[in-house]
This record gives structure tokens, sequence and C-alpha cells, in this order.
């Protein structure tokens, strides 16, 4: 049976949790604190740049809506969180979003006499659904979870520039709930789109979501000292990866060396798990070595173009690639900013170029040149690969010093010197 559903939170998530949800007949009503936001979903315009959610928005524009009103939710069956959840200056969550969010939704929760289901969606950790959200809930409403209200947490774990197709094929969706009837509901809401359903409890569902990012950041950053061995005694490090993965127990996914993992999600994941673990006393080892390696892989890129323009001042370095990965438009976590950083402290002229992202990068970084092309970008010194853009393949790079960070092994073919970093 459809349901009317309220997203708090229009960011990537929270969009295409919603688009998704519209598509298999429910109704959606967007929430957002940015009016912008609403105003130009309400227009059917995507805030920012995920490929097919545009088509979706429009497709099913008829059952969505957006507005700032949190009243919204008396009309509706569930609401989904989904606000952001970054970190504090000393790596902590912080939780003043999510927090908000649910204050708000336990003051409309007050006025309502039926029960009504909220689930958390946005990435929080272990226990705080049940000993911080929970609590507020109860508070600002005067009512009990589970009897007057639902409370589950539904963990997301789609990426960013093929976020629309993850939701759709996800491998597993994580219902995490401590009532039948608010995990029966989910159970229910999710049938449409016939994928795997694991059922556990609230915390559980939390604690699933780090360890499984802290797992694949994990994956990387050991392949990327891996990598950088293979580098070393002329090994392609790929090829490395390839003989790995055909081990069912290793798996080829997550496998592939390069200058590290950035984005959204895994460096404020990872540095909340590692606080949290300090806060309760245990060891964080291996997450925290993780981190370390990932700090220091970008920098690759700066020895190994510096084996062939060993002096930077002055020189001017085209730059090919911003965003965190390709298909996004998101800079958060992206090895560009330590990379531009370094060129920057070492008195460079940085010539960049990015298909989506130069706007966002421009927030941070005024000092550099951005180029109307990549074309431009190549009338440089030397070229950093540092995003694997489709329309890269196809440059010229005939004469060029490129020093490679995401595998581009097109560049290898056309340029006068051309390193990989781990190959
Ligand atoms: P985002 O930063 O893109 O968007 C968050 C949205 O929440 C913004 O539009 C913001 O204006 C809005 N917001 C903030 N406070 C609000 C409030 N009180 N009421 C209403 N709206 C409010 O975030 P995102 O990338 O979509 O991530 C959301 C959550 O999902 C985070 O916890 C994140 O860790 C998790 N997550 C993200 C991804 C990803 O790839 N981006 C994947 C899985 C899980």
């Amino acid at each position: 049976m459809s349901k009317n559903i309220v997203i708090i939170g229009t960011g990537y998530v929270g969009l295409v949790t919603g688009a998704c949800f519209a598509k298999v007949g429910n109704t959606i009503t967007f929430v957002d604190i940015d009016k912008e936001k609403i105003d130009m979903i309400n227009k059917g315009v995507v805030p920012f740049y995920e490929p097919g959610l545009d088509n979706l928005l429009s497709s099913y524009r008829g059952k969505i809506n957006a507005t700032v009103d949190y009243k919204v939710i008396k009309d509706n069956d569930i609401t989904f969180v989904c606000v952001g959840t970054p970190s504090k200056d000393d790596g902590s969550i912080d939780l003043i979003h999510v927090k908000q969010a649910v204050e708000n939704i336990g003051g409309i929760l007050k006025e309502i006499n039926r029960w009504h289901h909220v689930v958390i969606k946005s990435t929080v950790l272990p226990g705080t659904t049940e000993k911080i959200l929970l609590p507020i809930l109860e508070k600002k409403s005067g009512k009990n979870a589970t009897m007057d209200f639902g409370l589950s947490m539904n963990p997301e774990f789609l990426r960013e520039g093929t976020a629309v197709y993850d939701f759709l094929n996800a491998d597993r969706i994580v219902i995490g709930a401590n009532d039948e009837r608010s995990a029966d509901e989910l159970v229910n809401l999710y049938k449409s789109f016939s994928l795997k359903i694991f059922k556990t409890s609230i915390t559980t569902a939390e604690m699933i979501k780090y360890a499984s990012n802290a797992f694949l950041a994990t994956k990387i950053s050991f392949v990327n000292e891996i990598g950088n061995m293979c580098k070393k005694l002329g090994i392609d490090a790929y090829e490395v990866a390839d003989g790995m993965g055909l081990d069912k127990r290793i798996g080829r996914a997550f496998l592939d060396s390069g200058i590290g993992w950035g984005g959204s999600c895994f460096p404020k994941d990872l540095d909340a798990l590692i606080s949290w673990a300090k806060m309760i006393g245990e060891e964080h080892r291996i997450i925290s070595s993780v981190v370390e390696v990932n700090k220091r892989q970008p920098l690759k890129m700066i020895d190994l173009l510096k084996k062939h323009v060993p002096n930077l001042n002055g020189k001017t370095i085209g730059v090919l690639g911003l965003a965190f990965k390709p298909n996004t438009d998101d800079i958060r976590g992206s090895r560009a900013v330590p990379v531009v950083n370094q060129l920057l402290k070492e008195k460079a002229v940085v010539k960049a170029f990015d298909p989506k992202a130069m706007e966002n990068f421009k927030k941070m970084f005024l000092q550099i040149k951005y180029c109307s092309s990549a074309e431009e970008a190549l009338d440089s010194d030397a070229v950093l690969v540092l995003t694997k853009w489709e329309e890269f393949k196809k440059l010229d790079f005939t004469g060029k010093i490129v020093i490679d960070g995401r595998r581009l092994l097109e560049a290898k073919k056309t340029a006068r010197i051309y390193e990989g970093v781990c190959w």
C-alpha cells in the first residue's frame, strides 16, 4: 500500500530516497531549512549534480512537493530524517542538524493523535537513536516511543555519482527497529524494490553503517599501501588486484589503488568512529592507520611530479579533476584539496578543470585559475589527473608530462612522460 512520506533534508540521500519512493507509488513531501533548495525542487530542478535524479524528479513531479514547514508531518504516515551529520573540528560527529530535525518532529508529534513513524536515515553512531534522539522525541511530543509513535534506523549505502542506481539496486536494506510495527512498516515500504532485507536492532543498524564504511576505506588504504610497494618494484598494482580479487574471500571491488578515498562520508565517518572509540575506551589502531595512509597517499602525486619537475616554483601545473569522484560536483574530502594545497605551498601556478565541480572548488580556492576546457588545462608544464572523468579519456596528451592518480591509461598512450601513482 502506498504511503505519504516526509523526507527531512534534501541532500544526496534525502532527494534520492524521496524520488525513488515516489517512483514506486508513494507521495513525497520534502522538508529542508534551505528555502532556495526547496524552491528549486518545486520547480523540478535538482540543486546538485547527480546523474538520473533530474529525470526521476520530473517524471514523478505529480507525487512530489517541497516545503520549509515541518507541519506537513501532520498529514503524513512516515518521516525520514536525512539531514547531514558532519564532523566537528576535533573529528567527533556533529549532531546539531539531526537533533534540530528531531526536535521539530517531536513538536509536531505532540499535535497529532495517531501513530506516526520516524525513521533515522542520517548516519549516526551506535546508541545515538535510542539514547539521544528518542529522548528528544519523547520530551518534545510528550508521547511514548513504540506505543504512540514508531522509531527505526535505516542506514543508507548509496554512492554519489550512481546514487539512484544504488538506491534501486541496493545489495541490502538494513532495517533497525526495536518494535515489530516499525520493522513491518519499513519492510512493506521497501517491498516494491524487491531487495534483500536485513532486520536488526536500532543500535546494530547504526553500527553496520560505520563498520561497512570503515571496511571499504580499509580495503582502499590497504591496496594503496600495496600499490606503493608495487610502484617501487615496477609491478602493476591493478594486475595484482585482479589476481587477488579472483579469491572469493577477497573480491575485486574496492581494490583499485590510486590517490585515496574522499567524499562526504568516509572521511567524516571514520573520524567519528575513531573519536567514539576513544570515548568508549576502545582501540582504533586499524581505522586510525587507514586514515593516516589516506592522508599521505595524494601527496605521492607531488613526489612523482617532482621527479620530472624538481622545482615547482613558478611552474604551471594543470589539474584534471576536482570532484572527489567522477559524475558528481561534490568536492567534500576530495583528494584534489591536499594536492592543490601542496602545489600552492610550493608556489606552482595551478590551472584546473573539472566538468562539474569548479563552482564548488572556487568556494575553497579562489587563487587558482579555472579553465573553460580540459584542453586549456593541458597547456601546462605538467598535468595531474585527479578524477577519472570519462571525457578525459579522449584528450590528446602528446608531448605532456602526465602524473596519473586515477589510472587514466589513455593518457599513457600519447604522453611524453607518464607516471601512474601505483602502476
Ligand atoms: P547533504 O549535506 O547533501 O544534505 C543535507 C541536507 O539537510 C541539506 O539540504 C540541509 O539544508 C538539510 N538540513 C540541515 N538541517 C536541517 C534541518 N534541521 N531540517 C531540515 N533540513 C535540514 O547530506 P547528504 O550527503 O545527503 O547526507 C545525509 C546523511 O546521509 C548524512 O548523515 C550522511 O552521512 C548520510 N549518507 C550520505 C551518503 C552520500 O553519499 N552523500 C551516503 C550514505 C549516507
